[in-house]
């Protein structure tokens, strides 16, 4: 099937892009006149990013802005948890779910649902993790997390002259394993199932589920995020929509960026209040 989307936005650094600040007003104003939708990161976007994926907790002021936000204009949380954990740690009721990069779904009326396919590869993990736990069990800091549709090597922890030999065992596994492929973050790699999805397909999904509320109105998907995998989704709301980085990479194709997960939450506080009262 040819991809729909259309031609990506040239790359570019992120401190170059306008505040996300700049924006709002246009953002606001599509909560009037399009579906608006805001698509939220959580590692690195709604908590700082931790030591160990298990100490990202979601601050209480934090939750609080997102459902006030929830109450007003439709919210997904997309991440490369486990859909069990993400829905877990946000905890607020009658938003949108994505996990383990849009493979697992949990849509806001609670239904749950996963990519076809995916779960063909709950095998190859498991021997995949069982391969990579032995490679990386001298590796000091080196910790192998199984996840329902990924296995991360996270090395946070891990001195940088024995990093390497994490990327090693990685690609070790991969290439003794069929069927998975490597993806990096922050300090970690994931081996995934080399199926066509990402966080991007995964919000045009779930943009385009908001569309049996209102269907005669264009949507208008927002995306925060700050990190490698984000880029998906970047690419795919730039047509019509808006993609925002947190943090300066290099290359980005968000089109405008926040500094901090402080600035999130400032931003998302700001989004609310101009929704809740337009003239103010
Ligand atoms: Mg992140």
């Amino acid at each position: 099937m040819p991809d729909p989307r259309p031609a990506s936005p040239a790359p570019g650094p992120a401190a170059l892009l306008p505040s996300a600040f700049d924006a709002l007003p246009r953002v606001a104003e599509a909560a009037a006149s399009k579906r608006l939708a805001v698509f939220l990161d959580y590692d690195g976007t709604l908590t700082p990013i931790a030591a160990t994926p298990e100490l990202a907790v979601l601050g209480d002021h934090t939750r609080e802005v997102v459902r006030r936000l929830a109450a007003v204009v439709s919210v997904a949380v997309v991440s490369g948890r486990d859909l069990a954990d993400l829905v877990e740690r946000v905890a607020l009721p009658g938003i949108a779910y994505a996990g383990s990069h849009g493979l697992e779904v949990q849509h806001a009326d609670g239904a749950r649902s996963t990519v076809p396919g995916a779960s063909a590869y709950l095998d190859a993990l498991a021997r995949a993790g069982d391969l990579l736990e032995a490679r990386l069990r001298e590796v000091p800091g080196a910790r192998v997390e199984r996840k329902r549709f990924a296995l991360a090597a996270h090395f946070r922890l891990t001195p940088d002259v024995r990093v390497d030999e994490v990327r090693a065992a990685v690609a070790a596994v991969a290439g003794a394993v069929r069927g998975l492929r490597i993806t990096g973050g922050k300090r970690v790699l994931e081996l995934r199932p080399d199926l066509d999805w990402h966080k991007g397909r995964a919000v045009r999904a779930l943009a385009d589920a908001l569309s049996s509320h209102a269907p005669s109105l264009p949507p208008y998907p927002v995306y925060l995020g700050d990190d490698v995998t984000d880029e998906d989704a970047f690419r795919e709301v730039a047509s019509d929509g808006l993609g925002v980085v947190v943090g300066e990479p290099q290359q980005t194709a968000a089109r405008a960026h926040m500094e901090s997960v402080v600035e999130v939450v400032r931003w998302l506080e700001a989004l609310t209040e101009r929704i809740e009262a337009p003239s103010a």
